[in-house]
């Protein structure tokens, strides 16, 4: 069936121009591919008067294929309801943009044994509004290991990828839950993606912190531990 491993870079508000061009340099001599770009996030419906916002027909006129929606920073820091996200991500595809889409639970929720649950509501209110999910990249984020150096165990990312892709089988189609790709977010770094990688239903990473270093190169490669499986 082979899904294809994706690895995501997710910089947030970093960078200075000096910043970037090193990593530039870095990823262009490790010939990392350059040509796929990611925006993240992009405003709910057709651009206009909503000062600060990136329109999907901005960024696809900007030739921008890829955009996240529904990072937990967004959903935490701006009162992004699930609703709200999945109405970003059908404007979006209708837009011809490609979607990361972020799922995940908090400490809390995680505590409280609600993790399923949790990111089964967020995919559904995405699949209730969607029909094509062939542009959809769903990346599983506990909240709780975004930026904290606490990543989730690789028994802990499969499960929660199992339950997503079970989810998908069982409320839209086998054919979209074996060609969707689920990618885990959360303190992936050079020394832990690989264990992570092999886990049979973790198709990627999406990648915050490490994505500004030199070490997002060892992340890229972990693709090879699904060649080599
Ligand atoms: C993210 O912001 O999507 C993320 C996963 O961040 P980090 O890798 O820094 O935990």
């Amino acid at each position: 069936m082979g899904r294809k491993f994706f690895v995501g870079g997710n910089w947030k508000c970093n960078g200075t121009s000096e910043e970037i061009k090193i990593l530039l340099s870095l990823l262009n001599a490790g010939q990392v591919p350059s040509g796929d770009v990611v925006a993240q996030n992009c405003w709910v419906k057709k651009g206009g008067a909503f000062t600060g916002e990136i329109s999907a027909e901005m960024l696809a006129n900007l030739r921008i294929p890829w955009v996240i929606i529904g990072h937990s920073e967004r959903r935490a820091l701006f009162n992004e309801s699930n609703e709200f996200v999945g109405d970003k991500i059908a404007y979006a595809l209708s837009q011809g943009l490609k979607v990361i889409a972020c799922v995940g639970e908090s400490l809390e929720q995680r505590e409280s044994g609600s993790t399923i649950e949790v990111v089964a509501a967020q995919t559904k209110a995405i699949a209730d509004k969607i029909s094509k999910w062939s542009d959809v990249v769903l990346a599983y984020e506990p909240v709780w290991a975004i930026g904290t150096g606490k990543v989730a165990t690789p028994a802990q990312a499969q499960e929660v990828h199992l339950e997503l892709r079970n989810w998908l089988q069982k409320n839209i189609s086998a054919e979209v839950a074996s060609t969707t790709r689920i990618i885990y977010g959360g303190s992936v770094n050079g020394g832990n993606c690989k264990e992570l990688g092999a886990q049979p239903d973790v198709d990627g990473f999406l990648v915050g912190g490490a994505s500004l270093k030199a070490e997002f190169l060892d992340i890229i490669k972990a693709a090879e531990v699904k060649r080599n499986a």
